[in-house]
């Protein structure tokens, strides 16, 4: 056991590592955040949303895939460990769901939300139509939609720590599903990281510092699934109120 000068000086670099870690990933976080608020309120294009995503998907794949083939390439003759397979198998997986998206027609609603924001161009295409008569794009053919009728569900919905954010107020799909498995897989990932730190602390006799990494993991972790079963309560009010009033 270090004790003494060490010993506190151990303790600062490792807070000082964690704090740091916490704004580095605030970065990618904030990011990420000002990107859906953008995709919202209809300020990206479909086709570029879809170039986005793809993009992504195909640059995690090749980083994973790039990582995996060089410990290939260095451990040759070698015994290959488990995680390498795991980076090949999560670079396929990340090449399969850039396929899927590649492929997948966006909503009608996606359309409707370019349009709303900016009502000057075809909310498919892009095409000027302030002075279209006809009630489609003389381009692609895109029906027009009435924007009375369009309506948006708010683009800090799930934010449910706004003032006067609480009740949900539209939404725009069934988001029934959706948020209940988000909230399981959420919970899941949360039992399979308590049971590596549990793991780790059985077998290894590390210091506590060596798994600091997975306990922030298990703390944000902890944190999502909080977040997600308060708007899965959320979305079942809104259900209650909305069924109640037909
Ligand atoms: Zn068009």
């Amino acid at each position: 056991m270090i004790s003494g000068p060490a010993m506190s000086f151990t303790l600062i670099f490792v807070i000082c590592g964690i704090v740091l870690g916490l704004a580095i990933g605030m970065v990618p976080v904030y990011l990420t955040n000002r990107y859906q608020r953008r995709k919202a309120m209809g300020e990206i294009s479909v086709e570029k949303q879809k170039k986005n995503t793809v993009t992504y998907h195909v640059g995690f794949g090749v980083w994973f895939m790039g990582l995996g083939l060089l410990q290939l390439n260095s451990r040759r003759g070698e015994e290959i460990p488990w995680w390498v397979w795991m980076w090949i198998a999560s670079a396929l997986m990340y090449f399969i769901a850039a396929y899927r998206l590649y492929v997948k027609e966006a909503k009608p609603i996606e359309y409707d939300r370019v349009y709303k924001n900016d009502p000057t161009k075809c909310g498919k295409c892009g095409y000027d139509v302030v002075h279209i008569q006809s009630a489609s794009c003389p381009e692609c053919g895109w029906t027009l939609p009435n924007l009375d009728e369009v309506r948006l569900q708010s683009h800090d919905v799930w934010c449910w720590w706004k003032k006067g954010n609480w009740q949900i107020v539209y939404l725009e799909e069934d988001m029934r599903k959706k948020a209940q498995r988000g909230f399981y897989v959420t919970v899941v990932m949360e039992v399979i990281v308590a049971c590596v730190i549990g793991l780790w602390l059985l077998s290894k006799e590390g210091g506590w510092h060596s798994f600091s990494v997975p306990v922030i993991f298990l703390v944000f972790l902890s944190l999502l699934s909080i977040h997600k079963f308060i708007n899965v309560h959320r979305i079942r009010k809104y259900y209650e109120r909305v069924d109640g009033e037909k």
